[in-house]
């Protein structure tokens, strides 16, 4: 069993509060298992933490650095997980904490997986960002 997330200050939240979705919360709280979907993003298959909202905001901000929308399952995918280290990740304890909005989402992947997904959502959040800014509005509401 892994310590559930006792330092979340300590992880990628860049300064910003922590956690203000309930939802969430309550998914890092029960620690994994039931919580975890997984995003599927090219070739990529990777467990994550968070709500549902959340975790639907997370994969489209990292579908924005791809050609193909990234997807999120709510079960194990049918081909299993490819990599073994992001198999075995969920069970190791150290994963950081992304802020999503009001929320945040923990990818649970190897190392290696780990700094591809994070560098996909800042990337995807940069994209975001200037295409908001194109259209002039600031509203984030329809994805
Ligand atoms: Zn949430
Ligand atoms: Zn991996």
């Amino acid at each position: 069993m892994p310590p559930a997330f006792q330092h979340p200050r300590s992880a990628n939240s860049e300064g910003q509060s922590p956690i203000h979705c309930e939802a969430c919360q309550s998914a890092f709280r029960s620690g994994s298992r039931q919580a975890v979907s997984f995003l599927l993003l090219d070739h990529l298959t990777v467990p994550a933490l968070g709500c549902d909202d959340h975790l639907e905001q997370f994969a489209s901000v990292c579908g924005l650095t791809s050609e193909d929308t990234a997807d999120l399952l709510q079960h194990r995918p049918a081909g299993g997980i490819r990599c073994p280290g992001c198999r075995l990740a969920p069970h190791s304890t150290a994963h950081p904490m992304l802020s999503v909005r009001e929320g945040a989402v923990t990818p649970m992947a190897c190392p290696d997986h780990q700094a591809e997904i994070v560098q996909r959502f800042q990337t995807g959040l940069r994209t975001r960002q200037q295409l908001s800014a194109d259209i002039g509005t600031s509203g984030y509401s329809n994805y």
